[in-house]
């Protein structure tokens, strides 16, 4: 029997937790659409990685945090890579790390368009090339959410644990709105992940200082995460809609 072409869009693929997922699942047998923001050459590295395992992968620019490059780079995926099958929301940002008086307007309206309008968008597209799939319930989606929805960031990154609040929220409603498709609505939850967005925060060494207090005693890798959002978006999964995976050492 042949099997049915996976074609998946990881959004922010081209570094760390989205570049470790993407090239998961060329090796479970999905075609990548690898998006990036900024960083070509980092996504140009994925696709070749993925095109060596024998998988299609094509590398488009788009920011996902607007509605007409969300549009445009599911349109082209269509025209490239084929009719989208399965779906990592996992670009996500974040900035400094400030306590509530240093939130500004300006910032708090990025993190949320970044973290949490992307993932409306891109599902919302995603969805409606899903309903036209011979069997919908062969797709699926999960979203890149974080401990910090949980804990909440006090100190450091409110705006930003918020926004995983909403992602959280987002996974529970888009699963039960969605099951009527038998598309299936999951989340993953990491903690402290060794990649570049802790330089982003102002604090390249944040798990060397934090891990202590993390159960497990050490920071964990991309590909840790990789592997249960791979396991979430496949069968293996097909009884788990509206799902949270802790990724986070036990903190
Ligand atoms: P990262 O290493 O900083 O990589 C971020 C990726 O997202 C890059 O590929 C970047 O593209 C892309 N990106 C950012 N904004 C984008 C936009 N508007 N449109 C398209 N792509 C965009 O981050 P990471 O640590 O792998 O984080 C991935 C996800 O995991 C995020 O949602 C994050 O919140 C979540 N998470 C991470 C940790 C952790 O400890 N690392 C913990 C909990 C949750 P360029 O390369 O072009 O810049």
């Amino acid at each position: 029997m042949i099997d049915k072409p996976k074609t998946a869009l990881v959004t922010g693929s081209s570094r760390g937790i989205g570049a470790e997922t993407a090239i998961w699942l060329a090796e479970h047998g999905y075609d990548v659409c690898v998006n990036y923001l900024s960083n070509q050459t980092a996504a140009e590295i994925v696709a070749d990685k993925i095109k060596s395992l024998g998988r299609k992968s094509i590398c488009i620019q788009a920011d996902v945090s607007q509605e007409s490059e969300v549009i445009r780079l599911f349109n082209e995926i269509d025209q490239q890579l084929g009719q989208i099958t399965h779906l990592v929301n996992n670009a996500g940002i974040l900035f400094q790390q400030t306590d509530l008086l240093g939130l500004t307007e300006e910032r708090i309206n990025q993190i949320l368009m970044s973290n949490v309008t992307s993932v409306i968008l891109c599902t919302r597209e995603a969805v409606k090339r899903m309903k036209l799939n011979d069997d919908p319930k062969e797709c699926s989606i999960v979203n890149v959410s974080s401990r910090a929805s949980v804990l909440g960031a006090p100190g450091e990154y409110l705006d930003y644990a918020a926004s995983k609040g909403a992602v959280d929220s987002l996974t529970i409603g888009l699963s039960k709105e969605l099951a009527h498709w038998g598309i299936r609505v999951n989340a993953v939850r990491p903690g402290f992940i060794d990649t570049d967005i802790h330089a982003s925060g102002g604090e390249p060494d944040r798990i060397e200082r934090v891990k202590s207090a993390i159960p497990l005693n050490r920071g964990g890798e991309a590909i840790e995460v990789a592997k249960a959002i791979g396991w979430l978006l496949s069968d293996e999964a097909s009884y788990s809609t509206g799902a949270f995976i802790d990724i986070s050492g036990g903190r």
